[in-house]
């Protein structure tokens, strides 16, 4: 196909960044997470994960505990983003992404003052 693509715009350089997976830390606990943008819904959303990968069973475990998952796809000259797991992806079996799983806070020590 010889199809000319129209030139990139300054918005489609700015959409195309916030679409890269990148290292920021948490504003509320500070851990690393890894925050994109996800083009995958009809509406974009802004997903902040922990990088730690799951396997399998912490899969389920996340699940269960109500997080969302999400496939982390590299791509050498795109970037890293971070992709909407949607149950026939997962069930296709031939998801080869990294899964990673929506960011949790931990929950804060209460201070206390022992009297
Ligand atoms: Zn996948
Ligand atoms: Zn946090």
């Amino acid at each position: 196909m010889t199809a000319q693509r129209p030139r990139p715009t300054a918005a489609d350089h700015a959409q195309a960044a916030a679409e890269h997976a990148q290292l920021r830390p948490c504003p509320r606990c500070g851990a690393q997470t890894l925050v994109a943008r996800t083009p995958d819904r009809v509406a974009a959303l802004d997903v902040r994960a922990d990088p730690a990968p799951l396997d399998p069973a912490a899969e389920i475990l996340a699940r269960l505990a109500g997080r969302l998952t999400w496939c982390l796809a590299r791509g050498e000259h795109t970037g890293d983003r971070i992709r909407w797991r949607g149950t026939e992806h997962i069930a296709g079996g031939r998801c080869t992404h990294t899964v990673i799983a929506d960011h949790r806070c931990p929950p804060q020590p209460i201070q206390e003052t022992l009297l």
